[in-house]
């Protein structure tokens, strides 16, 4: 992997922010773009837009197509069954709310459970909430042990002959704990419960193979596997899917309408209502491609090697704290700084062109946990290097001399 090459890929990189080199360390918030990916969707705006599914000019036959080329290019990424349970999304959230929303409507009732984790972010956390509010069912939240990691015999015990459906995200936003999704949905399933895996944070970091997980649904953004805003992904079994009732309705989910009867399309457009945003749908195809070139393994192994790096340099610093230290983690370095609030260390960083984020990464259960009002948080990708940690850690130094 050579990393100066990629580097040229991220037209952004190049920039200064302050007079200084940008070093951009927020990727567990959005990822950055390669040319490839702009070029990919420009190419589609400039030559072939047209709305998809509806037309049966030229203009839309090749865009239908390219739409479904990319579902087809992203089933065998995530070696999905079948294309056709790849359902395109806005992102992660959506997609949760998909699921909570349409599997909750059929299958939970009064008094069932649902089973989250402490460490979720709010996007698999909230719409859980509320379909448990909506049911009068309860929502069941496992705690996780103090280096951030869970405890499989914790999980087993918390599921009862009520859990009708588990959610798990793969990789904590803020602890960065790598989760043993495949572990728990093998005990899931030995008591029949199905698994929805959020893979927002770990989609761009691990290999994900649906089918050797065996979960029941997975879900990841676009724009933090170096693709673009707007579009995500739910995986779902078909079995599943064709089960649950459509969550939106509209255009492209139907088959017939009448005035007085509606029959719904089949997988995946059943859960597609209204125009979907089929550019970033292509854009998304192209981010996947790009990591594939370089090749997934090459990728985390590069990620592994310097994520050990940047967890070794940081915990050199004196008074800093990492929050989050399971065995097995990636990407997200969240800490906290002995007297100096994480905002003003956020602000501070900035001033020197780098980017972080300081606050509660939405997910204020585990704040809660450890009793901290937020953490600055580092999060690497493929694009960044030893030498930008080496800058990162430099500064973090200078600024706690001048805040205390
Ligand atoms: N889950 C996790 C673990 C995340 O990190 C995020 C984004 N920070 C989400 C879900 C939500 O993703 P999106 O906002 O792209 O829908």
């Amino acid at each position: 992997m050579n990393i100066q090459n990629i580097r040229k890929d991220f037209p952004i990189l190049k920039q200064e922010i302050y007079g200084k080199p940008l070093i951009y360390l927020d990727n567990a918030a959005t990822t950055q773009k390669p040319v490839s990916v702009i070029e990919a969707m420009n190419d589609l705006y400039f030559r072939l837009n047209s709305n998809i599914h509806r037309g049966v000019h030229y203009l839309s036959e090749e865009s239908t197509s390219a739409h479904e080329n990319a579902r087809k290019y992203i089933a065998d990424f995530i070696h999905a069954k079948h294309t056709h349970e790849i359902i395109f999304t806005r992102g992660t959230t959506e997609a949760v709310n998909l699921v909570a929303f349409s599997f909750g409507e059929k299958n939970i009732q009064q008094g069932d459970e649902i089973l989250v984790t402490e460490m979720e972010h709010h996007s698999n956390f909230v719409p859980w909430k509320m379909l448990a509010e909506r049911k009068s069912a309860k929502l069941i939240v496992l705690p996780f042990e103090e280096d951030g990691s869970l405890s499989l015999e914790k999980f087993q015990s918390a599921i009862t002959e009520k859990t009708k459906i588990i959610s798990i995200t793969h990789v904590s936003n803020v602890l960065g704990t790598i989760n043993p999704v495949k572990e728990m949905i093998r005990i899931a399933h030995e008591a029949d419960v199905p698994v929805f895996v959020d893979a927002a944070q770990s989609i761009q970091h691990l290999s994900v193979d649906v089918q050797d997980l065996d979960c029941d649904f997975l879900a990841f953004s676009g724009h933090k596997i170096y693709g673009p805003t707007g579009i995500g992904v739910l995986y779902g079994k078909e079995k599943l899917l064709d089960e649950m009732p459509p969550y939106q309705g509209g255009g492209e989910m139907i088959s017939s309408v009448s005035l007085d009867k509606i029959t719904y399309n089949e997988l995946p457009f059943k859960f597609e209502a209204g125009t979907p945003n089929y550019v970033a749908a292509i854009g998304l195809q192209a981010a996947i491609k790009y990591l594939e070139d370089i090749g997934m393994q090459d990728v985390i192994k590069y990620e592994h090697d310097l994520f050990a790096y940047a967890t070794e340099q940081l915990l050199q610093i004196e008074g800093l704290k990492m929050i989050g230290t399971a065995k097995k983690k990636t990407s997200v370095l969240s800490f906290v700084m002995d007297g100096i609030h994480p905002y003003d260390m956020g602000t501070m960083l900035d001033k020197t062109g780098i980017a972080v984020r300081s606050g509660t990464h939405c997910a204020e259960p585990v704040m809660q946990h450890y009793g901290i009002s937020g953490t600055i948080r580092a999060s690497v990708a493929l694009y960044n290097t030893k030498a930008e940690i080496d800058k990162l850690v430099e500064n973090l130094n200078k600024i706690q001399m001048i805040l205390s």
